[in-house]
């Protein structure tokens, strides 16, 4: 009551003010002794304070799955790979850009650190490429250590612990990850083979108000599945009604297999309420590191400042990029790439259509990385990965990209990282392992 009289305020305001401060982690109550502030205690060390109990909690608690993922080659060195969703070696090397990261190594002396949004040449050059009306300025763009820092920036932004986001599930591991472990709520979406289902996300926005929502609209890792424009269509008017964000992360739009995917969100956006994500990790390879968020010139400042945090993107490849796309080399080798990829596709699906009678299913995605193969109840995923395994081949289980496990167990091959003489020898392992297991 005094420091309300001594502030002038109401006592109420006093009481909500020292509840927030403790729902913070500032200050903590002991009983019949009052409040003191938590930071004061002495020397404590980072992950003791109230903070980061809370935060390493959730980190705790959140799964590991990238760490679980890139350690199957560290593990397992010679395994034939359908779980690492990349291009691979092969086609790494006909994409001839370590010719580029040479060069512009020569030429580096000069160079200290680019500007924190990321190199005005790359982003002028990713503006052209990107070929969007509502992108017609670098202003627009900022480059972040690949999509999944943009992802972690936007999240940071716009949402705290406890909010609510919305996603489609199954969704890609790494936005999981790291929406659990920002302590943010997910809200699950079911899909279809058209993506998304609207009907159900309209009465989820009806009840309930989420942050933003995440999706990957085209060519959807793990499904493969591609939303339909009329879905397209119907998501951004709900997004304009109810004043919802969407995170568009577009990963694998020039990866398709057949013809040209719909138009993407961004391209629609009337509202600037779509905010684009993009990376080199898929047209070349994820070590580079390298990804972009385009969004309004508001939010692409604010993205900045955020960014500054950890300085800027590393030079070297943005240089390497940037020198990539002037001589319009990202083209050619995409389509080649696409004829590989389709080539690739073809022998892992001839594959699985054998293993149809073990009630083993799939469809043929139109274009992205991956095949999303449906196991009969009685097959354990992770049993069949460990199997296959130790006869030296690695693929991803299906309740990664889950909140909790399905009843349909799931397994996700990628088709692109192994050649084609690969990926025939690994599944002809896959079959033998199924074989044996029926003899059992
Ligand atoms: N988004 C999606 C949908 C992905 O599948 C992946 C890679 N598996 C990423 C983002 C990761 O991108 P980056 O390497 O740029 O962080």
């Amino acid at each position: 009551r005094k420091l309300a009289e001594q502030l002038g305020v109401s006592r109420n305001t006093i009481v909500r003010a020292y509840s927030e401060l403790e729902a913070e982690g500032f200050i903590v109550s002991r009983m019949g002794s009052g409040r003191y502030v938590e930071a004061l205690h002495p020397a404590p060390s980072h992950a003791q304070t109230h903070w980061g109990k809370q935060a390493s909690g959730k980190l705790a608690a959140a799964p590991s799955h990238m760490a679980e993922l890139l350690s199957v080659t560290d593990t397992y060195p010679n395994t034939i790979n359908f779980a690492h969703g990349d291009g691979g070696k092969h086609t790494l090397e006909s994409s001839c850009f370590s010719d580029y990261v040479k060069s512009t190594a020569e030429q580096l002396h000069s160079y200290y650190f680019t500007s924190v949004q990321g190199l005005p040449e790359l982003r002028e050059r990713l503006v052209a490429w990107m070929d969007m009306e509502p992108i017609s300025s670098p202003e627009q763009v900022v480059i972040t250590s690949g999509s999944q820092e943009g992802l972690y920036l936007i999240t940071s932004l716009l949402a705290r612990p406890g909010d609510l986001v919305v996603t489609e599930m199954p969704t890609y591991f790494g936005s999981l990850q790291l929406f659990q472990s920002l302590g943010v709520q997910i809200i699950p979406v079911p899909m279809d083979a058209n993506g998304m289902r609207i009907d159900v996300l309209e009465g989820i926005l009806a009840r309930y108000r989420p942050r933003f929502l995440y999706t990957v609209p085209t060519y959807h890792n793990p499904t493969g599945w591609t939303m339909s424009l009329d879905r397209r269509k119907k998501l951004l008017a709900l997004s304009e009604r109810y004043q919802l964000p969407i995170v568009e992360d577009d990963a694998y739009r020039h990866l398709h297999l057949d013809a040209e995917p719909p138009p993407s969100l961004k391209s629609m956006d009337r509202t600037g309420n779509v905010i684009y994500l993009n990376t080199f990790s898929k047209l070349l390879f994820p070590g580079l590191r390298v990804g972009w968020v385009a969004a309004n010139r508001s939010f692409a400042r604010l993205l900045t400042r955020m960014k500054e945090l950890s300085i800027t993107t590393n030079t070297l490849g943005q240089l390497a990029l940037a020198a990539y796309l002037r001589d319009d080399a990202l083209r050619p080798h995409l389509q080649e790439v696409r004829k590989q990829y389709a080539e690739q596709a073809a022998i892992m699906a001839g594959h699985l259509d054998r293993f149809r009678p073990l009630g083993i299913r799939y469809e043929r995605p139109a274009g992205g990385f991956y095949f999303w193969v449906s196991l009969p109840e009685e097959i354990n995923p992770r049993q069949l990965m460990t199997e296959c395994l130790q006869q030296g081949v690695s693929f991803t289980c299906g309740d990664m990209f889950l909140l909790r496990e399905a009843e349909q167990p799931y397994i996700r091959l990628c088709f692109t990282h192994e050649r084609t003489d690969q990926i025939d020898r690994g599944m002809k392992i896959i079959d033998h392992v199924l074989q044996s297991r029926k003899e059992l």
